[in-house]
């Protein structure tokens, strides 16, 4: 154990969405309470916590190749005489394997799911002063504590800690705020209404309390996060119904708060009154993630999307009929079970006929338990490669388009952090688009009216336009890309 007088040190490793990243913060301000500070790595943590993935098979075959690595380490350490090392296992992995992980791995310390992570101070102390020769006794973990894999959302909400002001200064100028959890919608492919239950929305007033909080640390721009954040609904303070529209005005009306993004959403999900957000919400910002996975209706229909290619095409024009610049991404997923060659061309297609600023392309990957796993007609895994290299083909030239297309552009970048070059700031456009500009230091925490003047594989460079002023709310651009 480390000596008493230096604080207890913990290293999370986050896979996965940005929720992990979230709820990753989310913990590590849990164990602040209880005086653990950040390791840089395992290797000098008292604590080591995977927030894992479980949505394709990679990703959670990768937790227990990592914990294999991470117990050996730790068995180094003890021989070394050094200081002991708790092993934590969180996320959706965790959820959906629960003690199968501790039987797998028997040295895992403790085990606990996304709706529990109010829990995780308890269980470190509890997995701390469990007697260690306990460790290979896979059979007692179900008695002793080691896992929390209960669905209790509203109460890890209500009791997991706030950051404090340093640690949400310390993570940068943006901050993700997860106000929706969970999914009803049981797409046949997908493990998350398994791993994460039942859709629930945060309260308005929660959700407001937490935006000031951050806003008031520093933070100028938030990202609204859920498995199916447009799905949020809740009551305004006339107990009238609102959705993720009038979420948005409310948190338009902070003062300090400059930006306003949102991820992910569903098509069936997006309302008039999200819609007209985009019209109307300047801070909003002009970029949109709305997953469509597949052109074809008949795959569409397997995977249970309750939606048609029609209905995404005529959902894309009036969002774009709202705010014409705003720029598109999307998910796709190629080889689900029965998608034929004229299937897959019907997902090339729906990608020409949108134009993408960026999309995620993903192998299918049968997830146990999910009804697309059992279906006939499982596509051969060269197929599926095939597909994925022929649509990344395509997503790769829209980007490449839309990077180009932004050269000689001017638009508003928000100057978050020093660039990878000395005398270089780094920051994000209103699209989303990284940008590299020469600027001074005193710059970060700005919003500069930049021209575009070249386009790069992964980010764009800027050149500040001098005559303007620095600006802090208005950040809309009026010309389409
Ligand atoms: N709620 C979002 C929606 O409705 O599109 C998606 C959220 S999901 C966590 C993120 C993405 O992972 C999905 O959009 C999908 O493309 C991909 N995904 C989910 N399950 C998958 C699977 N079994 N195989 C491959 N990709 C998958
Ligand atoms: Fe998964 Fe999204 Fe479908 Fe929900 S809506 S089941 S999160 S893909």
């Amino acid at each position: 154990m480390s000596a008493p007088d230096h604080p207890k040190k913990l290293f999370i490793k986050t896979y996965g969405c940005q929720m992990n990243v979230y709820d990753s913060d989310r913990m590590a301000d849990a164990m602040a309470e209880e005086g653990y500070v950040a390791a840089a790595g395992p290797e000098d943590a008292d604590l080591v916590l995977l927030n894992t993935c479980h949505i394709r098979e990679k990703a959670s075959e990768k937790v227990f190749s990592e914990l294999g690595r991470l117990e050996a380490l730790r068995t180094q350490r003890e021989a070394a005489g050094g200081p002991d090392m708790l092993i934590g296992v969180a996320g959706c992995v965790a959820q959906a394997e629960g003690e199968e992980i501790v039987r797998r791995m028997p040295g895992v310390d403790l085990v606990v799911g996304p709706q529990s992570y109010h829990h995780l101070p308890e269980m470190v102390a509890k997995a701390s002063g469990r007697d260690r020769t306990a460790r290979g006794a896979a059979a007692r973990a179900a008695e002793d504590g080691r896992v929390a894999t209960d669905f209790a959302l509203a109460e890890k909400f209500a009791l997991l800690p706030r950051p404090t002001r340093e640690a949400v200064r310390a993570r940068g100028l943006t901050a993700f705020l997860t106000v929706q959890e969970g999914c009803d919608k049981f797409c046949s492919f997908c493990v998350v209404p398994y791993t994460r239950g039942a859709e629930v929305s945060r309260p308005v007033e929660d959700v407001l309390d937490e935006a000031r909080e951050l806003v008031a640390a520093g933070v100028m721009e938030l990202t609204l996060l859920g498995q199916n954040v447009n799905a949020w609904h809740g009551l305004d303070a006339d107990g009238r119904p609102v959705g993720l529209g009038g979420l948005l005005r409310r948190l338009a009306e902070i003062p300090g708060l400059v930006r306003l993004r949102y991820t992910t959403s569903h098509p069936r999900d997006m309302d008039d009154e999200l819609i007209a957000a985009h019209r109307d919400l300047e801070k909003l910002m002009p970029y949109l993630h709305l997953p469509v996975q597949s052109g074809s209706d008949s795959i569409l229909k397997a995977m249970n999307r309750r939606h048609t290619r029609a209905d995404y095409l005529r959902l894309i024009e009036r969002i774009r009929a709202a705010r014409p610049d705003i720029a598109m991404s999307g998910d796709f997923i190629v080889g689900f079970p029965g998608e034929t060659e004229a299937d897959f061309e019907a997902t090339l297609s729906i990608v020409r006929e949108v134009g993408y600023a960026s999309a995620f392309c993903f192998k299918y990957s049968p997830r146990p338990g999910t009804p697309g796993a059992g279906l006939p007609d499982q596509v051969p895994e060269a197929v599926k490669a095939e597909r994925l290299a022929r649509l990344l083909a395509l997503v790769g030239e829209q980007t490449q388009a839309f990077a180009r297309a932004s050269v000689g552009r001017t638009m508003d970048v928000l100057l978050e952090k020093k660039g990878r070059l000395s005398g270089q700031l780094g920051g994000r456009s209103p699209y989303l688009q990284a940008v590299h500009v020469a600027a001074p230091e005193s710059l970060i925490g700005t919003i500069q009216r930049m021209e575009i003047v070249a386009a790069g594989n992964n980010s764009l460079e800027g050149k500040i336009v001098t005559d303007s002023e620095p600006k802090s709310a208005s950040l809309v651009e009026s010309s389409a890309v």
